[in-house]
């Protein structure tokens, strides 16, 4: 039996498990040459742990899961912090 999931569902409205698993996979489907270094990730993330317009896992100047933008090549940060 397969389990089906609502296409229009937001992120959040996912419970915390579900939210993580649904993030890692996105990342992990991501092209290996689309993605960025996994230092590189790691330092954005940790600069993103340090800037006021982080609130529960989004960027307030963009909008965006940063985790998701930090782990884009191209990913970049709309203040240019990274
Ligand atoms: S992407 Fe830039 S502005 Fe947004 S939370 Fe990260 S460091 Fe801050």
């Amino acid at each position: 039996m397969s389990t089906r999931r609502c296409v229009r569902c937001l992120l959040q409205e996912f419970d915390e498990d579900t939210y993580i698993r649904t993030l890692k996979k996105h990342i992990e489907r991501t092209p290996a040459g689309d993605r960025a270094a996994p230092e590189t990730y790691e330092k954005r993330l940790e600069t993103c742990k340090g800037c006021d317009r982080l609130a529960r896992g989004t960027c307030l100047a963009c909008g965006c899961y940063v985790e998701l933008r930090a782990a884009s090549r191209r990913g970049r940060c709309p203040y240019e912090k990274w």
